[in-house]
């Protein structure tokens, strides 16, 4: 089994397959020995299915194929094929899906590969597409038993964010809606190759399969349209980006829960906007 943190043996890998890293596609790979072991740990997959976004050289998937029954990586570089074939040959729990993982059926690969299992999602994500990947995880798999991802520190706070607080974006409230997040490890820049700009941090999203009472997509309408031009009113975003919503409408939702019309999309509660959902859109 090849130690995939050590540099040198990750350049001769490189080397022997013409494989060079590409920024374009995030390829930032974990080479501090002790994050993989811990990722894997908080992840909580022990005989139970993973997804995993991304695999890159596989330094992560070989400690999740550790762990879990299965694991399935969906990487976009076909260059990885030689790679992962190599890296990962010892394991015979593992299988890689070449394709875009924005583009894929994960429905079906969860049909497919994991029947009777818990599934989870753990990946270092390529920091170009975290939030669109995690929104779309959480819109399309309430199924999931959690996401367990390393991402930006900055998405990491944004992410994990009190609702009501500055940092609290459209991304957070749809994240509070879907799970329970948790920021559960920080990892410096410099236990990558090549070293982002900025730090790391590993979240894990616990995820929660009750609906809260509201539509699903209503309520993701609601807080597309409330966060969707920052320093405006509530009142000013609803109208002007909530189909068959006038200001008149807007004014009297906000008035029947007891919002005041100047308040801003990050000052709301999470209940504020499940009792602004029904009201506007109805159950
Ligand atoms: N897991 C490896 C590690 O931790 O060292 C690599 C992580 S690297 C941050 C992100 C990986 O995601 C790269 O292997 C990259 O090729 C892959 N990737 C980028 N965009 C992708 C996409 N749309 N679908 C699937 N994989 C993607």
């Amino acid at each position: 089994m090849y130690d995939l943190t050590n540099i040198n043996t990750l350049h001769r890998i490189f080397e022997k397959n013409g494989f060079n890293l590409k920024k374009g596609l995030g390829q930032n790979f974990i080479v501090d020995p002790e994050v993989c072991p811990q990722i894997a740990l908080h992840a909580d997959i022990d005989g139970e299915g993973v997804i995993e976004i991304g695999p890159g050289a596989g330094v992560l998937t070989c400690e999740l194929a550790k762990r879990a029954k299965k694991v399935v990586c969906i990487e976009l570089d076909t260059k990885l094929k030689p790679i992962l074939a190599d890296t990962l040959s010892d394991f015979d729990n593992v299988e890689v899906i070449f394709a875009d993982v924005m583009k894929c059926d994960l429905k079906a690969i969860i049909n497919q590969h994991f029947k009777g299992m818990n599934v989870s999602v753990c990946a270092n994500l390529p920091y170009y597409i975290t939030s669109p990947i995690i929104m779309m995880l959480l819109e399309t798999l309430p199924e999931l038993k959690s996401i367990t991802v390393m991402v930006q520190k900055e998405a990491a706070i944004r992410l994990c964010a009190e609702m009501g607080t500055r940092e609290c974006g459209a991304v957070t409230a749809a994240v509070r809606y879907y799970s329970s997040p948790q920021q559960v490890l920080d990892v410096p820049r410099d236990s990558f190759l090549p070293p982002p700009k900025v730090d790391s941090a590993v979240i894990k999203l616990t995820v929660n399969s009750d609906n809260q009472g509201v539509n699903r997509s209503h309520f993701f309408k609601v807080i597309k349209a409330a966060f969707s031009m920052r320093r405006k009113t509530l009142l000013n975003c609803l109208s002007a980006h909530l189909d068959g919503c006038d200001k008149a409408k807007v004014l009297n939702a906000l008035e029947q829960c007891g919002i005041s019309p100047t308040a801003r999309a990050e000052e709301l509660t999470m209940d504020q906007y499940i009792a602004l959902c029904k009201t506007i859109l109805g159950e």
